[in-house]
């Protein structure tokens, strides 16, 4: 039990650098994903062959989506994608997304007997994701406390900005072509949202090449 884990993979950079990561800690790894009314598939498409490139077992959970679909653009098709000059990240809240998320993977290592469970919250996501702030997850794991003392939350990321990350999954091997960032599902990244902008700025910043074609590029 002390060496197996949960990790929280939604296919894109800090999740799959997260699952990366864990892969060296524990002898034992269970990837856990969510279907929650995303406006795309391309995400959950993209963990599934990030777990496989590890050889790691991973489970797609479908959560009630109408708990979701009034969350913004991330869910309702019908809202646009803010381009990031828009500055509109708020819009991209997900209301109480990783609360349900760790509470399921909480309750899913208890039933497969592993201690730990991975969130990939980073640095960067403070600003505008108040389920990514240390803060959250400390009151998280004291509510988990009440109930289990024997699961512990773990969030390594939680002051790594994303070029940090980057710099990380690079010496991890995360194969980033796999991956998946861009808000929305098109053939290609657009390059044009938040998601985008922020991940092309975290390869530039590290000097290195992010493979992923985009449609179209900031700079
Ligand atoms: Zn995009």
């Amino acid at each position: 039990m002390e060496n197996k884990a949960v990790v929280l993979l939604s296919g894109g950079m800090d999740s799959s650098t997260l699952l990366y990561y864990a892969k060296t800690q524990h002898d034992e790894i269970h990837a856990l994903s969510f279907d929650y009314g995303q406006r795309h598939r391309k995400e959950l498409n993209a963990a599934k062959a990030i777990a496989k490139s590890l050889n790691v077992s991973i489970k797609i959970l479908q959560l009630p989506v109408e708990i979701f679909k009034h969350g913004g653009p991330l869910v309702d098709p019908t809202i646009d994608v803010p381009k990031q000059e828009e500055d509109k990240q708020a819009l991209t809240v997900v209301p109480f997304r990783n609360s349900f998320f760790l509470l399921f993977a909480a309750a899913y290592a208890r039933q497969i007997d592993a201690k730990y469970v991975y969130i990939g919250a980073c640095g960067d996501d403070q600003r505008s994701y108040p389920d990514c702030r240390p803060h959250f997850f400390e009151a998280f794991q004291q509510m988990i406390n009440a109930q289990d003392e024997d699961i512990i939350i773990k969030y390594p990321f939680v002051y790594k900005s994303k070029k940090e990350i980057v710099q990380l999954g690079t010496e991890l091997g995360v194969p980033w072509e796999l991956t998946w960032t861009c808000y929305r599902g098109e053939e290609v990244a657009c390059g044009e949202c938040d998601a985008c902008v922020e991940r092309l700025l975290a390869f530039k910043e590290a000097n290195l090449n992010d493979p992923l074609p985009y449609r179209k590029k900031p700079w």
